[in-house]
């Protein structure tokens, strides 16, 4: 794309962006399920987080249900199936629908399976598992029912910096550490280093997924050569969040967008016009950075990418 006044404007995608492989399993094991059989197919909590997605399998007859609902599910249990969405279940869920009797598939990801027989497996002898993440989070929740210890929930460095401070005997407390999958890397290593710093009994284990950190290394990449850049996904997707913070500290226009009718029009002619100011002196081209989280449907992010693509063009012939 070439622009009056010589300025070059360009649309960087990223080239791992749209549904991981985790979601895509679940997703696909969804249709499976639907394809082979007449009961109803209930999904607890939300499958993924993005409400487009949501609402297309509602359309096809695919109902995400808050966990507290399945108590409800008692008086057709005989003709329903449920599936335990990618971010799993808490261990008390999973018991109560294995005791109503209902059927289930499990759709977790093993990315987070692996997380929680690590803490079933490593909790029984620590004072505390350490869980560096969101608490409100449900993947979070999942993981903190398979812990036979006390469990804290630490965001980040202040968090832990707090957590130390109060829990004095730091040489005989055993602690164990795993990060919630879609962590930020940096975080989670800082973390460590404070964790490791003082407590001299801990077990500390990797646990984001190879996903989270190749998409945020990708998403720093693009955004610190960007004018502008786009995150295309839903707020409530924790994964999404955090591409969105790290492209926000390498460039300061960055906007998360769920679909095409969030797109900032005026924002992006407003950054070319600008970037055409500086034409020749600082400036010979403009680019639009874009990436999308794990639970983004490529459709959409397609619609995005068109709809950008028609914003340039469009700002390129006004001048
Ligand atoms: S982001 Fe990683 S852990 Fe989460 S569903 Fe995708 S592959 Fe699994």
């Amino acid at each position: 794309m070439s622009a009056k006044k010589g300025i070059e404007a360009k649309i960087v995608i990223a080239k791992d962006c749209g549904f991981c492989f985790g979601v895509k399993r679940a997703v696909e094991t969804i249709y499976e399920l639907k394809n082979k059989t007449d009961k109803k197919i209930v999904v607890a909590g939300e499958l993924i987080h993005n409400k487009n997605f949501i609402e297309r399998l509602e359309k096809d007859g695919i109902y995400c249900i808050d966990e507290g609902e399945i108590a409800e599910l008692e008086r057709e249990k005989d003709n329903v199936i449920v599936v335990i969405r990618t971010h799993g279940a808490t261990k008390e869920l999973v018991g109560k629908i294995e005791k109503m009797g209902i059927e289930y598939v499990d759709a977790t990801c093993p990315f987070v399976k692996r997380i929680h027989k690590i803490v079933d497996e490593n909790s029984k002898n620590c004072d505390y598992t350490i869980i560096a993440g969101d608490k409100n989070h449900p993947e979070v929740k999942g993981i903190q029912s398979y812990s036979h210890s006390a469990t804290a929930v630490l965001s980040d460095e202040d968090e832990c910096e707090k957590f130390v401070k109060s829990t004095p005997n730091c040489s005989q407390t055993a602690v164990l550490m795993v990060s919630q999958t879609t962590n930020n890397n940096e975080k989670y290593v800082n973390c460590q280093k404070i964790i490791k710093n003082l407590y001299t009994k801990v077990k500390i284990f990797d646990t984001i997924c190879n996903v989270t950190g190749k998409r945020q290394n990708e998403a720093k990449k693009i955004a610190s050569n960007a004018d502008i850049m786009f995150i295309i996904g839903c707020v409530k997707s924790s994964n999404t969040k955090k591409l969105y913070d790290i492209a926000s500290e390498y460039c300061k226009k960055t906007y998360l967008v769920e679909d095409a009718s969030e797109i900032p029009e005026s924002e992006i002619i407003s950054e070319l016009e600008r970037a055409k100011e500086f034409y020749g002196s600082e400036k010979n081209d403009f680019t639009v950075g874009i990436t999308a989280g794990a639970s983004t449907p490529d459709d959409i992010i397609e619609e995005v990418v068109a709809g950008i693509g028609r914003i340039i063009n469009s700002g390129e012939s006004t001048n």
